[in-house]
């Protein structure tokens, strides 16, 4: 028999969940517009929209905060976050921002110059703006199969070394600043990278001179996918992959809003000194002195335990498993997801779950608002609607996947939980030709996502309906 294991914590303080009935729920939901991002969280059970910054800090963190040394330059805070950053992550130089855009604002500004190419594992969209910002061009370098949702490849968010050799051939080394190497690779679920891969985008990045930085946010997560899929790591610890990883790379950006555990913060680290000492001058224009860029001293004692508490072997293995123990009962039950199961997410894919609705009908954003119908869970839309307009001709982005993302917080759910959303999705399956499209019926002109408002395109108005059969036949 598989012996199961737990949670590896226990709980001291618990936040009581809002469970509304159904009738409260549709109200909200129409008040919402049927967009997810425009719940009130108050009327939200289970809380799924993202991981960034929806950790549950530890009681090590909560009473590291009365510790916080607020002063305004030299805080003793912010020598034991740097001090972290050095051991755990083994860089050099370390440089506060308020959250990891805050980071890449400073590194595109001094590394870019109008013209340049930026190489990347996908693209992250703050990530891209600032490269954009500064002039550069973004190019995909990452293997094709990690735009396929069906394959399932260990670690889909590696490199195709043939397509940066290409790039590097084609513009020469000198247009390109650093190669921007996301470890894992959100917008591709949450996909790893291979230490194999990291060393030898290095090897030939150093043969023409060129940086590697890192959008370190998940990396933990990455270390942990190197342990238990990549020979030779399985003995080793997750600190001491992760260690071996950042070798393999000139800095990083971090969002601490991930994988440090914390609510809000975040830091450019790197090992050169030229670079580091004009960062330093920019942190100051954009973020606050570089004892605290942006954070108070008591953000920098909680992260400074969060970047520990990150790399215990127990915890992450857990965090991993969470995500997996979601993904895998929906595999189990025949409904489409993204596969393999990621570092921080579980994907529905809405075109195989609600084949009767055109891509114009927005079927993962009516997935998405069915699933907060059917039990107060929030996820979010990543499909038509997140892709906007084109913005030549006018029409929609048609993005290939159309998908509803279910983030798992650090933490902050039990397995539990996850039942709950197992049933709930189970359930919507079940009686997936009761769910009707949507109509847009307000379009905000820019990142539409976050305010465009929906009706139910069915003349009850209801979202899910017996009703609806008919249409939808
Ligand atoms: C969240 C995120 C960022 C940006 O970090 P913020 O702290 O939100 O500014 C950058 N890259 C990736 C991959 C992220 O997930």
């Amino acid at each position: 028999m598989k012996r199961r294991t737990a949670e590896p914590y226990k709980i001291k303080s618990v936040e009581t969940l809002s469970m509304l009935s159904f009738e409260e729920r549709k109200e909200s939901l129409e008040r919402a517009g049927y967009n997810t991002f425009l719940i009130n969280s108050e009327d939200v059970y289970i809380d799924l929209l993202t991981d960034s910054g929806t950790t549950a800090m530890s009681d090590a963190q909560w009473g590291a905060l009365m510790t916080g040394d607020e002063a305004y330059a030299g805080s003793k805070s912010w020598k034991r976050l740097e001090h972290a950053v050095r051991e755990v992550y083994g860089y050099k130089y370390v440089l506060p921002t308020h959250q990891g855009r805050g980071a890449e604002n400073i590194l595109s500004q001094l590394k870019i110059k109008e013209g340049d190419y930026v190489p990347g594992n996908m693209y992250f969209t703050t990530t891209r703006a600032h490269q954009e910002m500064n002039g550069a061009t973004f190019v995909d370098i990452i293997i094709d199969e990690a735009h396929d949702p069906s394959i399932d490849l260990p670690f889909k968010g590696n490199v195709d070394l043939d397509k940066l050799r290409a790039l590097i051939d084609e513009v020469g080394a000198e247009k390109i600043p650093y190669v921007c190497l996301a470890v894992t690779v959100n917008l591709a679920g949450g996909q790893p990278v291979s230490m194999q891969n990291m060393k030898e985008v290095y090897e030939l990045c150093k043969s023409h001179h060129i940086d590697v930085m890192f959008d370190a946010t998940r990396c933990v997560e990455n270390a942990y996918f190197i342990k238990e899929r990549e020979n030779g790591y399985s003995d080793r610890s997750v600190a001491d992959i992760l260690k071996e990883m950042m070798s393999y790379s000139d800095g990083c950006t971090m969002s601490g809003k991930k994988d440090c555990l914390v609510n809000i913060g975040g830091f450019l680290a790197m090992n050169d000194e030229d670079l580091y000492i004009r960062s330093r001058e920019l942190v100051v224009v954009y973020e606050g002195m570089p004892s605290y860029g942006g954070m108070a001293g008591r953000d920098m004692e909680a992260m400074a335990i969060g970047i520990r508490e990150a790399v215990d072997d127990h915890y992450i293995e857990h965090r991993i498993g969470q995500v997996r123990y979601l993904g895998q009962q929906l595999l189990d039950a025949g409904i489409p997801i993204v596969q393999p199961i990621g570092g921080h997410a579980v994907f529905l894919d809405a075109k195989a779950f609600l084949p009767h609705l055109k891509q114009e009908e927005f079927p993962a954003q009516a997935l998405a608002a069915a699933l907060y119908l059917d039990s107060g869970v929030r996820s979010m839309e990543r499909g038509i609607v997140s892709a906007g307009r084109d913005i030549k001709t006018g029409e929609h982005n048609r993005p290939n996947l159309e998908l509803v993302r279910l983030t798992i917080p650090r933490r902050v759910y039990t397995n539990n939980h996850m039942d709950v959303v197992v049933d709930s999705i189970l359930a919507l399956y079940e009686k997936r030709d009761t769910i009707c499209g949507l109509t847009m019926a307000y379009e905000p002109p820019t990142l539409r996502f976050f305010n465009a408002r929906f009706a139910p395109l069915s003349d009850s108005g209801e979202l899910i309906s017996e009703e609806n059969k008919k249409v939808n036949a």
